[in-house]
């Protein structure tokens, strides 16, 4: 039986605009085991990003409970769901989120920064967190000098860099074409064959092929809740190599 990462019990997060209550999500339970690879889909403004908000320790729920690996999120202060966040999460973006003036190492290093690592490990353990993504000879290169391909697998390297126990991913393929978001899907997926556990919001069924379960969101509340089979993105790559050497 696979430890439990994330316990989500009845959430509800409720925003308040202009005068009236916008009930975001409305008593949503799940749970999360180590070493899944999920991906959280819905139409717009069905409480994705509320549901991700939360799971990521950016935001407290109005009513509920969650816990990240055993730890009360609710009954945090704000420095402390902070350092939970920088010791337990990498987040990836749509748009990267890369300091524009810094090289890939550097921006791999950030969250060390935050750490408190010092200078001679933070810089080893980029280079390392450089190569696992396959960038181990773009340390030095500026964002504008790599493709978006390169770009979030520098911004996967970041997520990495601190060891984190989740990977928490927002339309992380949205700015790609579809080879390159197959060969960000062939990544998460290594890094999920390797323990990483990875929740990923998607529209695309293109995208979500790949995860291992997927749950759904309406109105604010979850709808469906399945395992499927998934898609192999390294073979899929393979394949399409194949045909392009054909043509
Ligand atoms: P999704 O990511 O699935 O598109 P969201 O979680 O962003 O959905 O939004 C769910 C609902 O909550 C929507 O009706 C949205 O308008 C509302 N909402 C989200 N964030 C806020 C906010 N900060 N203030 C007020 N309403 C919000
Ligand atoms: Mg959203």
């Amino acid at each position: 039986m696979a430890t439990t990462l994330i316990s989500a019990r009845d959430l509800a997060k409720d925003y308040s605009l202009g005068g009236h209550v916008v009930h975001a999500l409305r008593g949503v339970s799940a749970e999360i085991a180590e070493g899944e690879f999920v991906a959280v889909m819905g139409p717009s403004g069905s409480g994705k990003s509320t549901f991700m908000n939360l799971v990521g320790c950016l935001d407290r729920p109005s009513a509920g409970s969650y816990t990240l690996a055993g730890e009360e999120v609710a009954r945090l202060t704000g420095d402390q769901l902070a350092a939970l966040r920088n010791r337990r999460i990498g987040f990836v973006f749509q748009s990267f989120h890369l300091l524009p003036r810094a090289d890939a190492l550097s921006n791999v290093e950030l969250p060390m920064v935050y750490g408190g690592i010092p200078r001679a490990q933070r810089h080893q353990r980029a280079l390392k967190a450089l190569e696992r993504v396959g960038l181990g000879d773009r340390h030095h290169h500026r964002p504008n000098q790599l493709s978006g391909g390169q770009q979030q697998r520098v911004a996967i390297a970041r997520a990495l860099v601190n060891d984190p126990s989740l990977i928490l991913a927002d339309e992380p393929t949205g700015a790609l074409d579809s080879r390159t978001s197959l060969e960000i899907m062939a990544l998460f997926q290594e890094l999920n064959a390797a323990g990483m556990t990875v929740v990923m919001v998607t529209h695309e069924p293109d995208v979500a092929q790949f995860a291992r379960r997927v749950l759904r969101f309406r109105d604010g509340k979850l709808t469906e809740d399945r395992q499927q089979n998934p898609a192999d993105a390294k073979a899929m790559l393979q394949a399409l190599g194949q045909e392009q050497e054909a043509a």
